[in-house]
C-alpha cells in the first residue's frame, strides 16, 4: 500500500494537537530556545509566501526539540490597522469615516477574528505547530496594555514628544504614513514649461506638480547656472495669481532638468522641504487631509489635486503662460496600501526619538547574529538614510488608542500606567481637567501605528512587566526570524524599542527570508496571472513535500518557485514510507546470530558524517545544505546500496538491528523537514521499541561507533558490488539473477567482504585476478597536467608504460628525467576486452562472467 499523506497529515497534526507534543513547558530543566514568532497578519488567506516563511521557521523550532531544547514558539496574530479597515469597507461596501466608529471597529475584529480560524488550519495543515498555549493577538487589551504602557515610559523620560512636522500623508487613507512606509514607483508624468514675468524680465520654470502654483513660495535656480546669473534676487509674479515671488539660487537645482529654474512649493516633496527649511521660507498649507485645495488656492479651493491640475493648466493655457508639456519618468512616493502619491502636510503628530539613536541602532544590530550575514546591510544602510524621527500616531480607527487627553488648548495629559489598557474615548482621563489651564479634556482620536504593537512582541513573549522573575529568564529572545521585506520596519522598531526600554537586545539572533517568486522570475501579481496558490499545492503534494521545496531555497535569497522540486519532495518521501515497510517487513523473521560485517561498519561511518553535516547546516540556518546531504544518504547511501546488500542477510539479528538504527536515525534527523512521514513512520515501525509518544520526543542521534579498517573494506565492497551491478544492467541479466563468477582484477591485493559480494551479486565464485595491468594500460589516459609535461611526449610515455607495466606499481614514474606521479594516470571507467565488459573504480576493476 503506498503512503497516503493525505490522511497521514490528518492524523498526526491532530495527535500533535491533542496530545501536546509542541506544548512549551515552563517547569521544565532544560535550556529553553525562544522564537520570536512574526505575528502573522490577519487580513486573509494564505499566500505562498507566508507557507514558505513559516514552514522555514517551524523547521528551526522542531529542530531545537530534537536537540534537547524547550522550545517556545508562540502562535500569533497581527490584529491591527488599515489592511483590515480596508478589507472591512470592502467587505460591506461601507466608509470608514462615514460609519460609528465603535461599530467599525467590531466589524474590524469580527473580520480578523474570522480569518484567525482558517489561519490556524493552514498552519496545521503545513505541519506547522506554534504553541496554541502561548496564544497572543495584537488587537487584545491585554497585548494593547504593553503597547500603551511601553509608550507611557518612553514619554515620562522624553523619547516620546508631540511635534508639528511635516509628514508623509495618504490623501486617500486620510493619515500620516511612516517613512518605511512609503514605496516608491516609477510613475510617467507631465513636465510643464511654464512663464513666469515681472519687472522687465521673464523666466520659464518646469514642474510636475502645476497645482501647486498658489503654495509657490519661490523660485529657485542654480548659482552656477549663467543663464540666471542676473535674475538672482529679482521679483516675477506667480501667473493666474498674482502673488510675487523672488529668485534664489540654491547649489541643489538641478541645472539638466526641464528648464534649470524651478518652483519651491509648501510642500511638494522632501526638496523642497529641505529648502523651506534652509531658505527659512513660510509653511502654507495648500492641499488638505483628504487631498483637496485649501482656500489659499483662491477659485480652485475645493478641487482635488488631479481636477486642479487640470483648470490650472487650461487656465495657464488661456492667459499665455503655458509654454509646452513633456512626459518624463519619475519616481513617486506612494501610499503602500493604496498606492495614492502621497502629500506632505504639516501636521501635529506623536513621534518617538530615533535618529538620535542611529550610531547606537548600528552598534546593536552590530551585535546581534545574522543569518545571513549580508541581510545586516539592509538594516544599516536604512538607519544611514533616515532623517525624521519615528511618527506613530495615525488617524485611524481600528488600531491601539493613543492613551492620552487633550484640552481645547492643546495640552495633553497621558494615561497613569495603572490606568492601561485604556481607550480615552470611552474611558475618562486620570485628572478631572488640564492641570495647565483647568479647562476640560477630550480623549484622543489618534490611534498608534500597528508596528508600535508588533514591534513589542519580544518584550510581550518575554512577560516584561508581568513577571520579572520569567522575564530575566526569557528576554533576550534566541532568535527572530523575519521576511527581509519588513527589516526597516520590523526589526528595526523592535531593535529600537528593546534597547530603550530594557537596555538590552531583545534577541541574540535573527533569521531573514528572502521571498518565492513566480515561476518565470517575476513577482508573484493576480494581473500578471503568475501567481502560484500553495492550497493547490498541499494537496496534490503534501506538506512535506511543499516543505522540501522550502527546505531547498537558500536563506535570504530570491527563490523562483519550482515544482520539481516538490516532486522531488514526494519522491524522497515515498522513498522513506518504503525503507520503513521493508523494515516491518523482516520485523520478527531474525533466525540466526550473526556479526556486523564491513559494510555495516561503513554505513555507521556515512550516518555519522551525515548527522553531524545535518546539524551543522541546522545550526545555522541552511536548510537547503541540510537536506541534500539528508536525501542524498537516505537515497544513495541508505536505499541504493546498504538496503541491497543486506538483503541476503536481514533474518540474521545483528544485520535487522543495524538497520534499524540507521533508518530512525536518518528520520530522525530529517524529521524537521519532513514532520508527517517522519511521525508516521516513527508510530508505524518504532514507538513500540522506543516508547515515547512522538518522533519529536526522541533526541537527535548521537555518533555511533563503528571499526574504520572494516568501514574501508565495506567502501570498497560498496564500490565493487556496484560496478558488478552496473555490469549486470550492461549486459542484461536481471539483478536478481545469478552469475557463474564475478571478478575482482588488480595488481595489488583488494581487500573487500566476499560474502556480501557474493550474496548480492548472487554470484556463485568470487575471484581474483592478478595481471591485469595488460589490461588496464590499454585503456590508460593522462590527466591534463601531466599532458601538459609530456606533450609531444605523451605517446612515447603510453608506449613506454605498456613495455614496463610493472612500474604503475610505484608511487613515481620516471621517464626520459621527467617524474610523473601515478595518481595523475588515471584508468577510464570502463572498457572492454576481448568481448568482456569491465568496470574500474577506485584502484580495482571487476568483471562478471554470466
Ligand atoms: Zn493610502
Ligand atoms: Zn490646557
Amino acid at each position: 500500500m503506498p503512503y497516503d499523506f493525505r490522511e497521514s497529515e490528518r492524523k498526526w497534526s491532530t495527535f500533535w494537537k491533542d496530545e501536546r507534543i509542541f506544548q512549551y513547558n515552563f517547569n521544565s530543566k532544560k535550556p529553553t530556545y525562544s522564537i520570536d514568532t512574526p505575528p502573522r497578519y490577519a487580513s486573509g488567506k494564505m499566500h505562498i509566501g507566508h507557507a514558505f516563511h513559516y514552514s522555514h521557521i517551524d523547521m528551526v523550532a522542531k529542530y531545537h526539540k530534537i536537540r534537547g531544547e524547550e522550545v517556545f514558539f508562540p502562535l500569533c496574530f497581527d490584529v491591527n490597522g488599515m489592511p483590515i479597515e480596508v478589507n472591512v469597507e470592502k467587505k460591506y461596501g461601507i466608509k470608514m469615516r462615514e460609519y460609528d466608529r465603535q461599530k467599525f471597529v467590531k466589524l474590524c475584529e469580527e473580520f480578523a477574528e474570522g480569518n484567525i480560524q482558517a489561519m490556524i488550519s493552514q498552519f496545521s495543515s503545513l505541519g506547522i505547530t506554534a504553541d496554541p498555549s502561548l496564544y497572543f493577538k495584537t488587537d487584545s487589551e491585554m497585548y494593547r496594555k504593553y503597547t500603551q504602557i511601553s509608550f507611557i515610559r518612553l514619554h515620562k523620560r522624553g523619547l516620546a514628544y508631540k511635534g508639528k512636522h511635516p509628514v508623509n500623508w495618504c490623501p486617500r487613507c486620510e493619515t500620516a504614513i511612516a517613512e518605511s512606509e512609503i514605496v516608491y514607483e516609477e510613475r510617467e508624468v507631465s513636465l510643464n514649461d511654464i512663464k513666469f514675468s515681472g519687472d522687465g524680465i521673464e523666466l520659464i520654470i518646469s514642474t510636475t506638480r502645476p497645482e501647486l502654483l498658489p503654495a509657490c513660495l519661490a523660485i529657485a535656480v542654480n548659482p552656477k547656472d549663467n543663464r540666471f546669473a542676473n535674475l538672482v534676487g529679482k521679483e516675477v509674479k506667480l501667473p493666474i495669481f498674482g502673488k510675487e515671488v523672488q529668485v534664489i539660487a540654491d547649489d541643489e537645482v538641478l541645472m539638466d532638468f526641464g528648464t534649470g529654474a524651478e518652483m519651491i512649493c509648501s510642500v511638494g516633496d522632501k526638496a523642497d522641504l529641505k529648502m523651506i527649511y534652509k531658505h527659512s521660507l513660510p509653511f502654507l498649507k495648500s492641499i488638505d487631509e483628504q487631498g483637496k485645495l485649501t482656500d489659499i488656492a483662491g477659485k480652485y479651493a475645493g478641487l482635488t489635486i488631479k481636477e486642479a491640475q487640470k483648470k490650472i493648466i487650461e487656465d495657464l493655457k488661456t492667459s499665455g503662460n503655458f509654454i509646452s508639456s513633456s512626459r518624463i519618468k519619475q519616481n513617486v512616493g506612494t501610499c503602500w496600501r493604496c498606492g495614492t502619491p502621497l502629500e506632505f502636510l504639516q501636521k501635529e503628530q506623536w513621534f518617538i526619538k530615533s535618529t538620535e539613536f542611529k550610531e547606537d541602532l548600528k552598534k546593536w544590530a552590530d551585535s546581534l547574529e545574522w543569518h545571513p550575514i549580508f541581510m545586516k546591510k539592509r538594516l544599516d544602510d536604512w538607519i544611514d538614510s533616515l532623517s525624521w524621527d519615528w511618527v506613530v500616531s495615525r488617524q485611524r480607527y481600528f488600531a491601539t488608542p493613543i492613551p492620552l487627553w487633550e484640552c481645547k488648548n492643546g495640552h495633553t495629559v497621558v494615561a497613569e500606567e495603572e490606568q492601561c489598557y485604556v481607550d480615552p474615548l470611552i474611558d475618562p482621563p486620570p485628572v478631572k481637567e488640564c492641570p495647565v489651564c483647568h479647562e476640560s479634556l477630550k480623549g484622543s482620536e489618534e490611534v498608534f501605528d500597528t508596528w508600535m504593537d508588533s514591534s513589542i512582541s519580544p518584550l510581550f513573549n518575554t512577560f516584561y512587566d508581568r513577571d520579572e522573575k520569567l522575564f530575566s529568564k526569557m528576554y533576550p529572545m534566541s532568535l527572530r526570524p523575519q521576511g527581509q521585506d519588513i527589516i526597516r520596519t520590523w526589526a528595526y522598531y523592535s531593535l529600537l524599542r528593546g534597547n530603550l526600554l530594557t537596555g538590552e537586545n531583545p534577541w541574540k539572533s535573527i533569521m531573514v527570508d528572502g521571498n518565492i517568486m513566480a515561476p518565470d522570475g517575476r513577482p508573484m501579481h493576480a494581473s500578471w496571472g503568475n501567481v502560484v496558490d500553495p492550497n493547490v499545492l498541499l494537496d496534490k503534494f503534501g506538506a512535506d513535500a511543499f516543505r522540501y521545496f522550502t527546505a531547498s531555497c537558500s536563506l535570504g535569497e530570491d527563490t523562483a518557485f519550482r515544482e520539481r522540486d516538490l516532486v522531488r519532495g514526494q519522491r524522497l518521501m515515498n522513498k522513506i514510507f518504503n525503507l520503513v515497510s521493508f523494515l516491518e517487513f523482516y520485523k520478527g523473521k531474525q533466525d540466526k546470530d550473526d556479526e556486523l560485517r564491513p559494510a555495516d561498519h561503513w554505513i555507521l561511518r556515512q550516518m555519522n558524517a551525515m548527522l553531524s553535516q545535518v546539524r551543522e547546516a541546522m545550526d545555522s540556518f541552511e536548510f537547503d545544505r541540510a537536506i541534500k546531504v539528508a536525501e542524498s544518504f537516505i537515497w544513495h547511501d541508505l536505499a541504493d546500496n546498504y538496503v541491497e546488500i543486506i538483503k541476503h542477510r536481514i533474518t540474521g539479528s545483528k544485520t535487522y538491528e543495524n538497520f534499524y538504527k540507521v533508518l530512525l536515525s536518518s528520520i530522525v534527523a530529517i524529521s524537521p523537514i519532513f514532520p508527517f512521514i517522519a511521525e508516521d513512520s516513527y508510530q508505524r515501525a518504532f514507538r513500540s521499541r522506543e516508547g515515547k509518544r512522538s518522533i519529536f520526543e526522541l533526541e537527535y542521534p548521537g555518533e555511533a561507533s563503528f571499526s574504520s579498517d572494516d568501514a574501508e573494506t565495506g567502501e570498497r565492497t560498496i564500490d565493487a558490488i556496484s560496478m558488478m551491478r552496473d555490469l549486470k544492467v550492461k549486459d542484461k541479466i536481471s539483478l536478481s539473477d545469478g552469475v557463474k563468477k564475478a571478478s575482482i582484477l588488480s595488481s595489488a591485493e583488494v581487500k573487500v567482504d566476499d560474502e556480501d559480494i557474493k550474496g548480492t551479486i548472487r554470484a556463485e565464485v568470487l575471484s581474483y585476478e592478478n595481471g591485469s595491468i595488460e589490461e588496464k594500460i590499454q585503456s590508460l589516459k593522462l590527466t591534463p597536467e601531466t599532458y601538459s609535461i609530456l606533450r609531444e611526449k605523451a605517446e612515447a610515455f603510453i608506449k613506454y608504460l605498456h613495455q614496463n607495466p610493472v612500474v604503475l606499481n610505484s608511487e613515481t614514474i620516471e621517464f626520459e628525467g621527467m617524474k610523473i606521479k601515478r595518481e595523475e594516470i588515471i584508468v577510464t571507467k570502463s572498457y572492454s576486452v576481448q568481448g568482456m565488459n569491465v568496470n574500474c573504480g577506485n584502484g580495482f576493476c571487476v568483471s562478471i562472467l554470466k
